[in-house]
C-alpha cells in the first residue's frame, strides 16, 4: 500500500520507530507525505530521577539527561529520514509513568488527530513498554486508521516474518543506515556496534514489514 496524508509512527523509545520503518519513513517522506515519528516514553527532559537499567547502561545519570540526549539522537535521525520527531513526556519501565493510561491514550490520540494512518509496534511485543502501548493505541483509535509494525531488530533476530514485506529502495535503506547511525548511545547496548552481521547497514537491508487496515 502507498499511503497518502499524514502518517504518524507511534514509537514507544527513542529509536524503535526509525529501526522498524526507518526505510519505509524515508519513502513515504520523498512521495510527498507528511511523516512524523511521535516518541511516546521519550522520558521527562525536566526529571531528576537517577537512572537505572537500560539508561544507566547507556551513561546517563538521570531521566532529563537522558531525555535530552536521547532526543537530539532522535532528531538527527529524523533530519537524515525527512520527518518530524514529536516526543511526549512519558516515562519508560525504568522510571516513574509521569501518568496513568487514561492520560496517556488521550495524549496520543490528541497527537494523531490529522493522521491518515497510525502505525503502531504489532510484533514480536516481547518488551512490556510495546506491548502496553500497542494496546493503548489500538484500543482508542478506530481500526481503519491503525497498522502495525513489525519491531526490529526484534523480528529478524528471532527469525520471524509477520505481516507484509514494505517495499524499500537502495536510496531509503541507505538513508535509514545513516539514520540508525544517529542512535549513538544506544547501539552498544543494542549489540549493534562489534559485529558487522548485527550492525546497522544489516538491519537497513532486512525487510521492514507492515500490517495495513483493511479499507
Ligand atoms: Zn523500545
Amino acid at each position: 500500500m502507498q499511503p497518502a496524508g499524514s502518517i504518524v509512527v507511534v514509537s514507544p523509545h527513542s529509536d524503535d520507530g526509525v529501526l522498524s520503518l526507518g526505510a519505509s519513513m524515508a519513502r513515504w517522506a520523498r512521495a510527498g507525505a507528511r511523516v512524523e515519528l511521535l516518541t511516546v516514553l521519550a522520558l521527562d527532559p525536566a526529571s531528576t530521577a537517577p537512572t537505572e537499567g537500560w539508561d544507566r547502561r547507556a551513561g546517563f545519570a538521570t531521566e532529563g539527561e537522558a531525555a535530552r540526549a536521547r532526543r537530539e539522537e532522535d532528531h538527527r535521525a529524523c533530519v537524515v529520514l525527512g520527518v518530524t520527531p514529536r516526543w511526549l513526556p512519558y516515562g519508560s519501565v525504568d522510571f516513574d509513568r509521569h501518568g496513568d493510561d487514561e492520560e496517556i491514550g488521550e495524549a496520543v490520540r490528541g497527537s494523531v488527530e490529522s493522521a491518515g494512518f497510525v502505525l503502531v509496534p504489532g510484533s514480536p511485543l516481547t518488551h512490556p513498554d510495546h506491548a502496553w502501548l500497542s494496546s493503548l493505541v489500538t484500543e482508542r483509535l478506530p481500526p481503519e486508521l491503525v497498522a502495525l509494525y513489525a519491531e526490529q531488530p526484534y523480528t529478524v533476530r528471532g527469525g520471524g516474518m509477520p505481516f507484509a514485506r514494505a517495499p524499500a529502495g537502495l536510496r531509503d535503506r541507505l538513508a535509514k543506515w545513516r539514520a540508525i547511525r544517529a542512535y549513538r548511545s544506544q547501539l552498544p547496548l543494542l549489540g549493534m556496534t562489534r559485529d558487522p552481521r548485527r550492525g546497522p547497514l544489516r538491519l537497513a537491508l532486512v525487510d521492514e514489514r507492515v500490517a495495513w487496515p483493511r479499507q
